[in-house]
């Protein structure tokens, strides 16, 4: 993967965070049992103004349902992707390839090391499991 490729993976997670509907996202659920006895699940991800962004009903819900865990991921994840799109992106604004001299490898102009410098490898490798390429 090139720093390109990354930049265009933020790029299209900025895009689509930014273009939700704003946080902070809120849960409604009812959690029961049915006259067989069966467990069912009704979960509404709220706006902030109330309106419904999503909801699902799910009936024989096997008893190892994280139904609470994932109802709290969902919304503070709305919370926390423009957050960590904020950090991933000022961590990353000041290192760029450069070419210090011709027909040398091109090293960071940040830190001076070599492209990609450590920190840029580490962040691009967490974000998209995949090791980013010497370019
Ligand atoms: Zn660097």
């Amino acid at each position: 993967m090139s720093a390109d490729d990354f930049a265009s993976i933020l790029s299209r997670w900025r895009k689509i965070t930014d273009a939700a509907t704003p946080s902070p996202w809120k849960v409604e659920a009812k959690h029961g049992r049915d006259i067989a006895d069966e467990a069912w699940s009704e979960v509404r991800i709220k706006a902030p103004d109330g309106s419904d962004i999503a909801s699902t009903y799910i009936s024989h819900l096997l008893e190892n349902y994280n139904a609470d865990e994932d109802e709290e991921l969902i919304v503070t994840a709305r919370t926390a992707m423009p957050r960590l799109l904020a950090a991933v992106e000022a961590a990353l604004k000041p290192h760029h390839p450069t070419i210090r001299r011709q027909g040398w490898p091109p090293t960071c102009n940040y830190d001076n090391r070599r492209w990609p410098c450590p920190e840029v490898k580490a962040i691009t490798t967490a974000l998209t499991g995949k090791e980013t390429g010497d370019e």
